[in-house]
């Protein structure tokens, strides 16, 4: 049975395992697919070990995304745009490191009939979620991404990784002067329940919300957007059944279907809460 990890710091709340397992199941594939927690000193060495163990692929999250990268023979271009790796593919002698996350996220935006394409949007943080969606989206064609970052020298500096003039960067202050057509939030502020610093006007009842972040009830990101009337909101669940499904078909080269999947977590997620 082919073996496979998801890597994290926390793990025990990864939903991977439980994704990739019902995958496994809806296309007969013999899979195993694990959580291990790692700290920074011990990732490489881990990863190395399961590599001999057999390991066949891993998928990674924070904070070793970065640390995943490095260890990488060969990266994929939205790897190398995204300065970070979530998913690994070993074989002979080689490590490949691969971003799906921005995939899942625009999957997730058309799987809404959210169009992109000349559409003005509005990328909130900086960090690796941030990046990682940055070449899919543009590979929509819209019309406009800026990004916003609490720490505005860092959205100033991803920009500035990007030679598309489409790729500005501006600070929350700014966001007063703009509207736009979608907001997505890539920032980690609603883990803590904090609300990123955006101009309530850059909304409008056109706009369509994203927060990467998801759970039992809506984020205050979402909840926010909606009492400023936006169309519609959406949380990261979707996005993390659609990296998952990417991970899944880049290594047994097989498409899982993500409806029922979705489905499926979005009840559980809830009745935890109960
Ligand atoms: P990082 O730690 O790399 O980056 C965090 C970002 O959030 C930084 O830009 C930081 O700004 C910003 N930030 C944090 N707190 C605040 C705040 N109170 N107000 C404004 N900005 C804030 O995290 P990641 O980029 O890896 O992840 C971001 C989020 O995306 C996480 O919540 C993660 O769970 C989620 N995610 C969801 C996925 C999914 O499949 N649904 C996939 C990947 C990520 P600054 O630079 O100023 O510190």
């Amino acid at each position: 049975m082919d073996k496979f990890l998801v890597y994290g710091n926390p793990i025990a709340q990864s939903k991977s395992p439980i994704i990739h397992q019902m995958f496994a199941q809806q296309t007969k594939q013999a899979i195993h697919y694990d959580k291990c927690l790692s700290t920074s000193a011990e990732f490489e060495e881990s990863v190395n070990k399961f590599i001999l163990a057999g390991g066949k692929g891993a998928n990674v999250t924070a904070p070793f995304k970065e640390q995943a990268m490095q260890m990488c023979d060969q990266l994929t271009e939205r790897a190398k745009a995204a300065g970070a790796v979530n998913t690994l593919i070993f074989s002979e002698r080689t490590i490949k490191g691969d971003n799906t996350d921005g995939v899942g996220l625009v999957n997730d935006l058309k799987n809404h009939q959210v169009q992109l394409t000349n559409k003005t949007i509005l990328l909130m943080g900086a960090g690796g979620a941030a990046r990682g969606v940055i070449l899919p989206l543009l590979a929509e064609n819209p019309k406009q991404i800026v990004i916003v970052n609490r720490t505005t020298e860092k959205a100033e500096q991803l920009a500035a990784r990007f030679t598309d003039q489409k790729i500005t960067a501006i600070s929350y202050a700014e966001t007063a002067k703009a509207t736009f057509d979608v907001v997505i939030n890539a920032t980690s502020a609603s883990l803590s329940a904090n609300l990123p610093d955006l101009s309530s006007t850059c909304i409008t009842t056109n706009t369509v919300c994203y927060d990467m972040v998801y759970g039992a009830k809506l984020s205050p990101f979402l909840n926010w957007c909606k009492k400023h009337k936006a169309r519609l909101v959406i949380d990261g669940l979707g996005m993390l059944v659609g990296q998952a499904a990417e991970s899944f078909y880049i290594w047994r080269n097989v498409r899982p279907q993500q409806t029922q999947v979705l489905a499926k977590l979005r009840s559980q997620l809830q009745g935890a809460d109960k």
